[in-house]
């Protein structure tokens, strides 16, 4: 059984489930106002990888995950590009799953939309009022964090130290600067706005979630994650709300870290790095971006940079090449080797040790084929696809079938290197190069397959 690291412990313990072999996830989505970024990407694609790993070890996992779409930055800048608000949102929402889509990353069972929800939040902001947990003011309605004992779980600090660390706010009404939005009061009325008991408004962020989650996924679901930047306040507001309303939220809060610029630095155009998550998917092999992140622990931050991305698309072609050698070869993996990937990954989801096992298999797969021992080579190969498979790892076998005019100039370009005729050999290379195919030479001739889609020409 997995275990995972959980934030609000500070540890390493066993996933265990509710309900045995069934996992419930709910993962914070996007606040749709604009492309997605790596980061997005990032921990779009370690919950992806999750979701699969235990789906691969046997267990039916739901997996939820939301859509904001109602922000004061979906406002903003509907206002700044004198459009509504349903439109900008509507646009970034699906930026944000063709990139998703492009990376492979599964749809979610479910993924509600905060403007579909406004009815039950106003229902426990309401809850909240009658237990004197909320407080109104002038602008909207506020949640009282003294009201709960352990606020400062998921910070990993208690309340006072959160509350002298705060920024002390005097224009407002609220009772602790930690206190958190409920419920927004219109400003004007052309905003999108909602009726409730306290005036015409929208709900807060932190209340979406806690709604959502425990409508779709019920009380005491499994798994709560999202990026680490979401642990604190957001997730510690979510769970604050379930807390005061005695409901049984989350067993278990996992975190994935940071994107970081090469060199560790943090992201930057001027260092010609890419600028959006949708930048980077049209320089590059999507899945490459899937490899880079898997090499790396989930909670640690993630450099991400040309050099790495184009390093990740060579190892990948390497995957290809065996998926391609040995199509057809009737092999099962050895039990051995998938035992070994599992104790990686159901260590705190070690991808990174788990990816070092398979280009692993796959150097003692080449290995054992090149010596001639297709049974060995055969299960060694079978092996490291099954856990490329298991990654959700998309490789290019069968991807290489050629059209006439490239089939003529491979066999062209054999005769020319049988004739020793070198020159004419390398211009033919760079044509096919320029056409979209990677060149490989063999003892059996020339090679080719086609360069993954998008990757660097
Ligand atoms: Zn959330």
């Amino acid at each position: 059984m997995l275990r995972l690291h959980d934030t609000a412990l500070g540890k390493i313990v066993a996933l265990e489930p509710r309900r045995p072999g069934q996992v419930s996830m709910y993962v914070c989505g996007p606040t749709v106002y604009d492309e997605p970024h790596l980061g997005h990407g990032r921990f779009a694609l370690v919950w992806d990888v999750m979701r699969r790993y235990l789906e691969w070890s046997g267990l039916a996992v739901r997996f939820v995950s939301n859509v904001t779409d109602i922000d004061d930055k979906i406002i903003e800048r509907a206002q700044r590009e004198g459009r509504s608000a349903e439109d900008v949102a509507n646009q970034y929402e699906k930026a944000w799953y063709e990139a998703l889509d492009a990376l492979g990353v599964r749809r979610p069972d479910d993924d509600p939309h905060a403007t579909a929800y406004v009815t039950q939040m106003v229902d426990l902001v309401g809850e909240l009022m009658q237990r004197g947990t909320a407080y109104e003011t002038t602008d909207g309605v506020y949640f009282a964090v003294s009201e709960v004992d352990d606020y400062g779980l998921l910070a990993r600090q208690s309340l006072e130290s959160l509350q002298s660390g705060a920024r002390v706010e005097v224009t407002e009404e609220k009772r602790s600067a930690l206190d958190f939005v409920l419920w927004k009061k219109a400003k004007h009325d052309d905003e999108p706005q909602w009726p409730s008991p306290w005036g015409a408004g929208r709900p807060g962020w932190h209340t979406e979630c806690v709604v959502m989650a425990l409508d779709l996924l019920g009380e005491d679901f499994d798994l709560h994650g999202a990026g680490i930047d979401l642990a604190f306040p957001h997730h510690e507001n979510e769970r604050a709300q379930a807390v005061a309303l005695g409901r049984p939220f989350a067993r278990r809060w996992a975190h994935s870290g940071f994107v970081l610029g090469p060199g560790g630095v943090k992201m930057s155009k001027s260092l010609g790095n890419y600028t959006s998550l949708t930048d980077l998917l049209a320089r590059t092999d999507p899945s490459a971006y899937r490899l880079l992140v898997l090499q790396s622990h989930y909670r640690a931050p993630l450099e991400v940079g040309p050099v790495a991305m184009e390093r990740a698309e060579r190892s990948l072609e390497g995957l290809d090449e065996l998926a391609r050698r040995t199509a057809g070869m009737e092999a099962s993996p050895g039990a051995a080797a998938l035992e070994e990937f599992q104790s990686h990954m159901d260590e705190d989801l070690g991808t990174a040790p788990a990816t070092a096992l398979m280009f692993d298999l796959r150097a003692r797969a080449n290995a054992a084929l090149d010596g001639g021992d297709l049974r060995t080579g055969g299960s060694l190969a079978a092996a490291a696809l099954e856990i490329s498979r298991a990654f959700g790892l998309e490789l290019g076998a069968g991807n290489d079938r050629m059209d006439d005019q490239t089939a003529r100039l491979v066999a062209e370009r054999d005769s020319a290197r049988a004739s020793g005729d070198y020159a004419r050999s390398d211009t033919i290379r760079d044509e096919l190069a320029a056409n979209g195919w990677i060149v490989k030479d063999t003892p059996d001739g020339t090679r080719v397959h086609h360069r993954r889609p998008g990757s660097l020409g």
